[in-house]
């Protein structure tokens, strides 16, 4: 229930920007709002499920872009320089959010702002200058047409201290993966986000803002702060594994355990463990760490190549357009990465979409004459695909669309049309089902059962066996999307846990939150996710997996033999969630949920 107190953690404003008109309008967000769905991802899709009619094309005006800051964006708590952003996909058609790291969400917040909605086309490129009393629409006539790099460089150049999130040609040029770019290296990748900033012709959003929220009780939220950093510290994971080595230092177990395949996912990953081992990169190309806003673990890798610093490569990169496409040499590895974020792609989409089409190609399926192992060829069609000149039309589509135009989707390494990301399905039960259910399409990190099936945290649970994955998934699932509308980054989700985040919200807002309204909200933001998606006919018949994880079973290594035996799990799943056998929330859910 709203309080009479004044708020803290929260500004309680957002800003409506219609660039179609050139207008914006402040307004109050609804207190209670910010207690049912706290911010980032849940105000995403609380405001599209109730502002955005059904059936509108992600590319039309109507569609809207939600970017918002959390409760504990530019507070003293760890990580919490994260930021998101929500519209409707024209990837998978459904509702997505992306959330990413760097140093946006300070200035964007800082502004003295939790969420901006942004409508409509503008007539011209343009680029809006977010600031804590206005919003100006700026020209990026001279900035259309250039790259990530180009462009993020040159709004440092003329701006100065501020935060810069922008497209490049990708997005321009209505790529269905483009990417949103932010400090011009991380991204918020997935889903197409940054196509749908191109329909609206808008190059970039720069936030100049330096206003910190107020934290009710500073004291209490330093004092939990210290206990969180302690155990992030503490923590092999978190204080060790990624800080040390990255999140490449994931690639080292998941090939022990066998959970990585190649090629399309059509091979395991069985060779090659030399060259893309994390020791081996750090002994040849570290240059140094990179951390986002305000994070003691700083798992991000700046590299060094004949002389060269590039920024990467993360371990989703050296999956998506490295091994999976037959590439195991860290050389290429971050050059593509750089590549993608250069001319703003998802590295899993566009991977992921090059191995759909490669094995196309060597099934005789399509003309192109495409191959394995060829670093060349990549960046050609990767260049190509930003451009959608040639070959490159086609693949900027997305797997799904391109399998389906030769009439083999079953070649397409999706669901709900988004793209694998490295864990193979088929060697970890829970993370199958976690892809078939996730709503915004196959993806890591709306729950990782790799967590329990293969790093035994916060205890081991056997991979190979369907039961109780369920029940895991559910809580994940609600518990991840609470932690993305704090918002928080889910790696210190290894050393901290939900009573933490209760505490410190509590401590930074004044309000009171315990560990079961932590993942009742959770459990409410994946609810609306799911009645937007519905709405659209996105219902259970889409909560599957690539007919190669159902029925091909792995053909080598450590997880030889295993498919995934997805329907012995998504019965119990819509049950645990108060869904019907269609995977639709039944009305009691929605009531009790006070949707
Ligand atoms: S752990 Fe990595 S991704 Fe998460 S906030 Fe820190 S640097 Fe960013």
């Amino acid at each position: 229930m709203a309080s009479q107190m004044p708020l803290y953690g929260w500004f309680g404003r957002a800003v409506e920007i219609d660039v179609e008109n050139r207008k914006f309008e402040y307004y109050e967000v609804d207190e209670d709002v910010l207690l049912k769905y706290l911010g980032g991802r849940g105000y995403g899709a609380y405001y599209l499920y109730h502002n955005m009619r059904r059936g509108i094309d992600p590319f039309d005006p109507e569609n809207i872009i939600v970017l918002a800051s959390g409760p504990l964006t530019n507070t003293p708590v760890p990580t919490s320089g994260r930021f998101s952003a929500s519209t409707k996909s024209p990837l998978t058609g459904g509702l997505i959010d992306s959330n990413c790291g760097g140093h946006f969400a300070p200035f964007f917040k800082g502004s003295r702002i939790d969420f901006a909605i942004i409508k409509g086309v503008a007539e011209t490129p343009t680029y809006l200058l977010i600031d804590e009393a206005k919003v100006e629409f700026r020209d990026a006539s001279q900035l259309w047409g250039k790259d990530v790099h180009e462009t993020y460089a040159a709004l440092k150049n003329k701006h100065g201290r501020c935060g810069v999130s922008c497209i490049g040609p990708a997005g321009e040029n209505l790529v269905r993966f483009a990417s949103v770019i932010i400090d011009g290296h991380r991204a918020h990748g997935r889903g197409g986000l940054g196509a749908v900033f191109g329909s609206k012709k808008i190059k970039a959003v720069v936030a100049i803002g330096n206003t910190r929220p107020a934290v009710k009780d500073q004291h209490k939220t330093l004092i939990i702060v210290k206990d969180m950093l302690k155990l992030i510290d503490a923590n092999p994971i978190t204080g060790k594994a990624l800080s040390l080595l990255g999140t490449l230092s994931t690639f080292n177990i998941m090939y022990r355990y066998g959970v990585l395949s190649t090629r399309n996912f059509k091979d395991p990953l069985v060779d090659g463990f030399e060259e893309l081992s994390a020791e081996k990169y750090h002994e040849l190309y570290f240059h140094r760490k990179f951390a986002c806003h305000n994070c003691p673990v700083g798992c991000g890798r700046v590299s060094k190549i004949d002389g060269r610093i590039m920024m990467g490569p993360e371990f989703e990169s050296q999956f998506a357009i490295g091994f999976n496409l037959g590439i195991y040499d860290y050389r290429d590895i971050v050059e593509i990465h750089n590549l993608c974020n250069q001319l703003g792609l998802d590295t899993i989409s566009m991977g992921v979409t090059l191995s759909c089409a490669i094995e196309l190609s060597q099934e005789g399926l399509i003309k192109e004459s495409l191959r394995w192992g060829d670093p060349e060829l990549v960046k050609r069609l990767i260049y190509e695909t930003s451009q959608r000149a040639g070959f490159g039309e086609l693949l900027a589509e997305g797997s799904l669309r391109l399998a389906k135009s030769v009439g083999h989707e079953e070649y397409a390494m999706q669901v709900k049309g988004m793209e694998l990301p490295a864990y193979d399905p088929r060697a970890s039960q829970g993370m199958g089902l976690a892809y078939a259910t996730s709503n915004r399409g196959a993806c890591h990190l709306r729950a990782y059962l790799i967590g329990v099936e293969i790093l035994g945290v916060p205890k081991r649970v056997d991979r190979t066996l369907s039961a109780f994955k369920a029940g895991l998934c559910v809580i994940q699932q609600n518990l991840y999307a609470a932690v993305d509308s704090l918002i928080l980054c889910k790696f210190i989700g290894y050393a901290t846990h939900e009573e933490h985040y209760s505490r410190v919200l509590e401590a930074v807002t004044g309000r009171s939150f315990t560990s079961e309204d932590i993942m009742e909200i959770g459990e409410r933001i994946y609810n609306v996710e799911r009645l937007f998606n519905v709405r659209e006919d996105i219902d259970g018949r889409y909560d599957t997996l690539p007919k190669r994880m159902l029925e091909e079973p792995i053909s080598g290594g450590p997880s030889q033999g295993y498919t995934t035996k997805l329907y012995d799990m998504l019965h119990e799943y819509y049950e645990l969630r108060g869904w019907d056998s269609n995977g639709v929330p039944r009305r009691g859910k929605i009531e009790e949920l006070k949707i």
